[in-house]
């Protein structure tokens, strides 16, 4: 199992999210999608969900592959989300606890978020994304927001 190594194309990415509910064979999943059908057997064969019924045909359910692209297709995505007051340091070369942070907006939903590494006490820069549905609770947070 090396499904971590998968690439999935940026048009499958875009093309899978439309796929309907119902079971697809292969060729008309590689159509739908804009792959190619080796390709998508590779994807099969590896961790995509299918179903194979009794005469050996594969079938692909349309949401459920489309999930499968969604866990796939960011290859860092088993990082786990990294806490607030978390940033990577180039020097430390690790995870460490940001000290002193401070918040600021960048445009549109970009946040970017300063402090000082616990462990050298460099600065660390993380850019960030403001959730779209949660509760408002940055503190101490300039919130220029008089659009
Ligand atoms: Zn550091």
């Amino acid at each position: 199992m090396r499904s971590s190594l998968i690439k999935l194309p940026h048009s499958v990415i875009v093309k899978s999210s439309g796929l309907l509910p119902m079971h697809y064979t292969v060729h008309e999943l590689a159509k739908e999608i804009d792959a190619v059908e080796r390709t998508l057997r590779d994807w099969l064969s590896n961790s995509a969900p299918h179903l194979k019924d009794a005469t050996g045909r594969i079938w692909i359910h349309g949401r459920e592959f489309a999930d499968w692209v969604n866990r796939v297709k960011k290859p860092g995505s088993k990082q786990k989300a990294m806490k607030e007051n978390e940033g990577y340091c180039m020097h430390c070369r690790s995870h460490v606890e940001m000290l002193a942070t401070s918040t600021r907006h960048i445009r549109g939903k970009l946040t970017m978020t300063s402090g000082t590494c616990s462990q050298c006490g460099r600065i660390i820069h993380r850019g960030g994304r403001t959730p779209t549905n949660s509760a408002p609770s940055q503190q101490g947070v300039p919130n220029h927001s008089h659009e």
